[in-house]
Order: C-alpha cells, then structure tokens, then sequence
C-alpha cells in the first residue's frame, strides 16, 4: 500500500510498501482519514534518531491519527464498520505488570507508531486493537480526532499535577504540546493559565483563548512576572513544557510553597536543578511519559465544547503533498501549531 516513508535521514518518499495487515479477533481495520504531523516525525526526519530510538531501516511516519472503522474482530462490541474513530498509537503488552497496575505508557513493551522500528500510519489503513480505539462523537470532526494525541499529553500532565478548582498555573514553553498542557489545564479546573516563551507569535497565538496570558521572557523576567501575578506567593502550578535549561533553572522559584510542579518536556541532555529550592517549598514534582487512560476523557471534553482545537490546525495538506507538509513543519514556522495531512477526502 502507499504510505508516507522516511528511507533516511532527510529523505523522504510516497511509495507503495509492503505492511502486515492482518486481522486478530480483538482489532479493528481503520481505513485512515486525517494523520497529524508531530515534533517527534519531524525529528527522526531532520536527525533520524530520538534518544535510543534510531532510524535504521525505512519506516512509515504518523501516529496522530483518525478514521474509519471498516471491519471489527469477532470479540468487538463497541465498535462497528462506518464508525468514525481516533487511535492510541502506543500499544502495550495488556498483562505485563506496568499494565496491570494500570501505568501501561510506561510498559517497556509498549510499541508505539513511528517509533523505529515500528511503522506508523502515513498510509491508507491500519489494523489496531480495539481496546485503543475511540469512537469520535458525531460534533468531533476527522481534524479534531487527530489532535486527540497531542492533546492527550495534556490531559495527562493536567491529571498528573491533581488541580484543585481555581489554581494558577504556568506553562513555561508555548510549543504545541505547551498549548495543549494550557488547554487541559483551564479544562481541569485552573482559573488562569501564565504560559511563557520567547516568541511572540506562539504567545500571541495562545493568547487568543480566554484565561490564557503570556509572558514573552526576552522582555519579561519570568520570576518578577510571576510574582506579581501571584502577589509574590507563586503558582499553584508548573508545566514544565519547553525542556529548556534556562526555564528549568528557574522552576522551583516560581512554584508557591508547597505547589506542584510537573515536568513534561524533555531536555536533550542532562540538565541541572535546583533541588534545594525545591525542598525548601516542599513542592510536589510529577513527570509525564505520553498518556494513560486520557483519549475517552479528550473526546468528552471536546464534544462538550470545553476545548477548542480546531484553530490549532495551521494546515491542511493532501496525502500527495505530504513531502510538503514536512519541509513546512522542518521549517519551524512559530505561526504552525499542527499541520495535517488528509489521506482520505470523503467527509469530515
Ligand atoms: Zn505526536
């Protein structure tokens, strides 16, 4: 089948290839409509590589994905062919012991699209479990479905820092997975969001939702403007989004005693903290690794129209254009939030 392949580093083409398809009881086939664009697919195309995870053999990109049921296993009962759905693209092993304590993102078995040497979705269908597949309500759209995964880190970091209703909360690093960590953060309960960066048009942009502000810190030092905001007491708060140095160096001067602060970018390398502030406000640090038990919520908080994704699109491009809508995410344009490609022009 044709599918979106990175041969190497930098090299990428639209060809036929050959990908296993077959059916188990418990999967669905997905014939697919609307594949997001992610940092990580661009990554592995500008350097071929994330951590441990190295391109050595041509694999398929795309793992934010959302499309139609075509065919249903003989043991699936809530799903059946014409459903609209999006996937979780990490699949673990369900009895490993990870998953069993219900912490399946971090199974070491997890296999997860676009992840070498996993293939992902820039094709025309896929066979997955239904046991992580998720009908989209008829008010959610194919674009919509497609931002479930991004925004799924949100919604994670958002459960993982245990809100209480009214916290303040700041988002250092205005990137996709920022806004959408800004987003879920409003949803979950906080009554302002403080989201920094150095560009203004990414603040700008995050700007445009109600409850959102941001403080732009090559002009603002961003301790002074959390001060005062918070009357020198802190943020309840922290997402820790821009995997910075810089940022992290100043986290636990901007956390309120005894606040949380939750880490969910991840620096290159090895970066330095300052524990000792840390300790002496006796604050909470959580990390996030993807997502666990968060796509149902998504879709039930976008279909009750308490998150906006839709003006996060930035782009829409055709399966054939797909080489395009890499260069233009390699570009790093500030204005781009999410580019998406749609594989399949019947409906929305
Ligand atoms: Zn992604």
């Amino acid at each position: 089948m044709k599918a979106l392949v990175l041969e190497r580093v930098g090299e990428l083409t639209l060809r036929d290839i050959d990908l296993a398809r077959t059916m188990g009881p418990d999967d669905v086939r997905v014939r697919l409509h609307t594949v997001g664009v992610c940092g990580s697919d661009v990554h592995y195309y500008t350097h071929g590589r994330i951590g441990n995870f190295v391109l050595n053999e041509p694999m398929v990109l795309g793992h934010e994905a959302a499309g139609t049921v075509t065919e249903v296993g003989a043991n699936v009962a809530h799903l059946k062919a014409g459903d609209r759905v999006c996937m979780e693209p990490g699949i673990p092993d369900p009895s490993s012991r990870a998953s069993r304590l219900g912490l399946y993102n971090v199974d070491p078995a997890v296999t997860f699209w676009a992840t070498p040497p996993v293939h992902g979705v820039l094709c025309s269908e896929t066979v997955h479990p239904a046991g992580f597949t998720y009908k989209l309500p008829d008010n959610v759209s194919f674009a919509e479905g497609a931002m479930v995964e991004p925004f799924a880190v949100g919604m994670q970091a958002a459960a993982r820092a245990r809100i209480t209703p009214g916290d303040t909360a700041v988002v250092t690093g205005c990137g996709t997975i920022g806004i959408m960590v800004a987003l879920a953060a409003l949803a979950g309960g906080c009554s302002r969001v403080l989201i920094s960066d150095v560009s203004p048009i990414k603040l700008k942009l995050a700007e445009t939702y109600d409850g959102i502000s941001g403080i732009n810190v090559r002009e603002t030092n961003l301790v002074d403007a959390v001060d005062a905001a918070t009357g020198g007491w802190g943020a309840d708060i922290v997402f820790e989004c821009s995997g910075a140095s810089a940022a992290i160096a100043d986290l636990f001067k901007i956390v309120r005693p005894g606040g949380t602060v939750v880490l969910v970018g991840l620096p290159v390398e090895p970066v330095p903290m300052d524990i000792a502030a840390a300790c002496s406000r006796e604050c909470r640090i959580e990390t996030v690794f993807r997502y666990a038990n968060v796509f149902d919520r998504a879709l039930a908080l976008i279909a009750a129209g308490k998150v906006d994704l839709k003006p996060l699109v930035s782009g829409t491009f055709a399966f054939e254009d797909s080489i395009a809508a890499f260069k233009r995410a390699a570009e790093g344009r500030p204005e781009d939030v999410k580019l998406q490609i749609i594989l399949d022009g019947e409906g929305n």
